[in-house]
């Protein structure tokens, strides 16, 4: 397989861990910067991400315009990564998704921060976007570049940024990168909802976090988690 041919098994790979880990439901959406062409990126047509294949996949534009549509139906919400490639060179892969489990945290002022060893990942600070600082009333939903952008400038050289009532945004340098951020950000908002029931709770130092984060950097462990989400999600070893 070519590079490019491997990104797009990745990427539909991406899509059904997604789903199985419970990130995403029938919304909710995961894409790649082209791996030849910087300015473009490549996100799958609207459906459910436990359903995509590769011949769902479609190449945009930065602006989130298609490049070959073929009458196929597309995400509203193309202006959340075309908002994020276009502030960031360092960032090759984005996930968007809903997770009930983080939104708590969207709309409290309650702090979503890592308290376990693999919450890490997430980053020391979240911040929350919110559509209504800049937009008003809206359908709470990204559907133009100006709200791309303001999302984006949000989320500045973060990894991870929480959207107020709606979900968050996961920002990385590989696929692999963005799909295990997601799963510990759910995995770790989890956990601190339980333990904030029970008391005060000691988060990581933001040493720890560094430490523990530059660890699940490693392609060794990247690989193993890789392995085993994707066979759990029905496609071999991934
Ligand atoms: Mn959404």
């Amino acid at each position: 397989m070519n590079n490019i041919d491997e990104q797009l098994e990745l990427l539909v790979t991406a899509n059904r861990i997604l789903a199985r880990e419970g990130v995403v439901d029938a919304y909710g959406h995961v894409s790649i910067r082209h791996p030849e062409n910087p300015s473009r990126y490549i996100l799958s047509q609207s459906r459910a991400p436990d359903l995509v294949d590769i011949s769902d996949l479609m190449e945009y534009t930065l602006e989130g315009d298609p490049i070959d549509q073929q009458g196929r139906s597309m995400y509203t919400e193309r202006p959340i990564h075309g908002g994020i490639y276009e502030a960031r060179d360092d960032v090759m892969a984005i996930v968007h998704n809903h997770s009930p489990t983080v939104i708590p945290f969207s709309v409290t002022g309650t702090p979503l921060r890592p308290m376990f060893h693999l919450g890490a990942i997430i980053g020391p600070d979240l911040p929350v976007w919110d559509i209504r600082d800049n937009f008003q009333d809206t359908n709470l939903l990204v559907t133009n570049m100006d709200q791309g952008r303001d999302l984006a400038a949000c989320l500045g050289d973060r990894r991870v940024s929480l959207m107020r009532g709606h979900g968050c945004v996961i920002a990385g340098q590989t696929i692999r990168e963005v799909v295990m951020a997601s799963v510990y950000l759910q995995v770790n908002a989890g956990l601190l909802l339980e333990s904030l029931r029970l008391g005060e709770v000691k988060y990581l130092s933001p040493g720890e976090i560094e430490m523990m984060s530059e660890s699940q950097m490693r392609l060794t462990g990247q690989e193993r988690a890789w392995e085993y989400w994707a066979n759990r999600a029905g496609r071999g070893r991934g």
